[in-house]
């Protein structure tokens, strides 16, 4: 893996921080000195572990892509970080995102744009496109992300790799610099069902530390990654899947559609009814995400005031010494969405922009339920399309808004979903990869691993 990442590298740019071969073979030893002393190893012993950025590490900086934070390693692990590497992990490095996540590229890291390797003209997705594009070019095994609106999901969609979204709660935030609170989660990506759902039940489960972390029980799916030839003909015999309508409409590629209809008869093949569903109120989900998670990052965004984190410009007066280091740390896309944000939470358009969202929000989550009762799980694609080509979009943002409509709604409703690869369109050296989106209920996560594993 090492010889590999250090090959690919400089083609790809996945990392920001990439730790010598030693530091990372030293953490590899421990576990030799564990095996010695003959304590028991644990799940992720010896698997190489790529974090994205915007979560901290104690021994590496952590800088969420961002100028504001350039050089700054955090006191501490977060907490899945923590887990990871109790259970043995190995941190392999730090990877490529959208300043704090605001982006679908990568294109808006302040450092570096990472590309697709499966053609290095195109995107790999964002705002996790590092992470996703490491584990596709196996520059390690499994990755830690972080999915707001679909930062997890789309990546994986453009970069071939599964990703996971889990519900809300499921993954402790500690340590996740927050962009917005009420739709961030931490999220895996793997290259089959199974390694994702290891990630996942290693870093799942209430935390203290995390007010906003569930109390409720990770329940044992690994026994469900059997070899899928020990499976019976139809293993998914009774499940009912539910296509949802409005996902694979006007502005959906071609391409995509056909993988998606194509998905849904191997659903059929394996058992399941298949019946189309419409969930009216998915194009309201777009708006609404964009209002809230512009107000939330607003003000989660305020501590960023060059005196408690990062860079600071030299100043006489307080008020410029927060200016200065403000206007010099953040790039353009995170200034955008501050005022976006700020102009929406101001006294005089509150009940205009947020209040409305809020209760759009409502909505959506209510047909979540409601589709949700009528069938075990919702399918859809991950993204309109596949990977696009560096630059087609950066000077568009309401095209690349736009392109978050098949993710952004699962955040506003808080529900757990899992990506994975169901076929290519033309493109590249060898075809572009296109995601199938499963959403699930609340906390099962299980049915969506046990699906998915058997799915692929
Ligand atoms: N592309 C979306 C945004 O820019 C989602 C990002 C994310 O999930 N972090 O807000």
């Amino acid at each position: 893996y090492l010889t590999r990442l250090r090959l690919s590298e400089p083609q790809l740019r996945s990392f920001l921080h990439l730790p010598d071969d030693d530091a990372v073979l030293a953490q590899a030893r421990h576990l030799d000195a564990k095996i010695s002393a003959g304590e028991e190893l644990g799940p992720l012993a010896g698997v190489l572990v790529a974090v994205k950025d915007n979560i901290c590490t104690a021994d590496m900086p952590s800088t969420a892509g961002s100028r504001i934070l350039e050089g700054y390693r955090p006191p501490f692990d977060a907490t899945a970080v923590k887990r990871v590497k109790e259970l043995g992990g190995i941190v392999v490095g730090k990877t490529n995102l959208d300043e704090f996540g605001m982006g679908s590229t990568t294109e808006a890291s302040a450092f570096q744009v990472t590309a697709n390797p499966w053609d290095v003209s195109r995107v790999p997705g964002g705002s996790s496109g590092g992470s996703a594009a490491a584990v596709s070019a196996r520059q390690c095994v499994v990755s830690l992300g972080s999915d707001t609106g679909g930062s997890v999901r789309q990546p994986a969609s453009f970069c071939g790799v599964v990703g996971l979204k889990p519900t809300y709660g499921r993954v402790s935030r500690f340590g996740l610099m927050a962009y917005a609170s009420s739709l961030d989660a931490i999220g895996c990506f793997g290259s089959s069902v199974a390694d994702t759902g290891i990630l996942l039940h290693s870093i799942a489960g209430h935390d203290r530390f995390d007010a906003t972390s569930s109390k409720q029980d990770v329940s044992n799916f690994l026994s469900h990654f059997v070899p899928v030839s020990s499976l019976e003909s139809k293993p998914l015999k009774g499940l009912r899947v539910g296509l949802i309508r409005e996902t694979i409409d006007n502005g959906v590629d071609a391409g995509v559609i056909s993988a998606i209809r194509a998905a849904a008869l191997h659903f059929e093949e394996l058992g399941c009814s298949v019946n189309e569903v419409s969930l009216p109120s998915f194009s309201l989900g777009l708006p609404a995400y964009y209002i809230l998670a512009v107000s939330e990052s607003s003000s989660n965004l305020s501590r960023y005031d060059g005196i408690r984190y990062g860079n600071q410009v030299h100043a006489d007066e307080l008020d410029s010494l927060y200016g200065g280091s403000r206007a010099k740390g953040f790039g353009s896309e995170v200034k955008m969405r501050i005022l976006m944000g700020t102009y929406a939470l101001s006294a005089g358009y509150y009940d205009a922009y947020y209040k409305r969202a809020q209760q759009v929000r409502t909505i959506i989550r209510n047909s979540f339920k409601e589709a949700l009762n009528q069938n075990d799980i919702l399918i859809s694609p991950a993204a309109p399309s596949a990977a696009y080509k560096i630059g087609e979009k950066k000077n568009d943002p309401l095209a690349m808004y736009a392109g978050d409509i098949m993710t952004v709604n699962v955040n506003l409703a808080g529900l757990p979903a899992l990506v994975l690869p169901c076929g290519f369109v033309e493109g590249g050296p060898a075809g572009l990869p296109v995601g199938l989106q499963l959403i699930g209920a609340a906390f099962d996560e299980e049915q969506l691993l046990r699906v998915g594993h058997i799915f692929e």
